[in-house]
């Protein structure tokens, strides 16, 4: 579903982020070694806050455009920490409304008709 709406793009900056920003922090000791330590510092805080930004970015902006579900959010809180990124990678309808490609279901579209007509 997120390739459909495009959104697969969101995840894959998610996580080169997040490889760079545990990468900077992990190899700090090496880092060390072979660059100033200005150079380190400003690398480490720059990791960090990378981290933190694209981690609120993909928060927010990964949603289901029918319903505005924050898919990313679900994902975390509902699907587990060990899972979620192969459950949204593999995510074929939106677990609220259904959805496959940001559109309305055609389930919801009949219902909604249905109901409008009873109006
Ligand atoms: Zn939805």
């Amino acid at each position: 579903m997120l390739k459909a709406t495009n959104q697969l793009w969101k995840l894959y900056v998610f996580v080169v982020s997040m490889a760079f920003g545990a990468g900077v922090t992990l190899f700090q000791s090496f880092l060390y070694r072979v660059l100033e330590k200005e150079t380190i510092t400003t690398l480490v805080i720059g990791g960090m806050m990378l981290m933190i930004g694209v981690f609120v970015w993909t928060y927010a902006s990964i949603t289901c455009p029918n319903c505005n579900l924050k898919l990313f959010r679900y994902s975390i809180l509902k699907v587990g920490l060990g899972t979620w990124f192969t459950w949204l990678v593999n995510l074929e309808k939106c677990p609220e409304c259904g959805s496959r490609d940001g559109l309305p279901a055609p389930v919801n579209k009949r219902e909604r008709l249905k109901t409008k007509r009873l109006k």
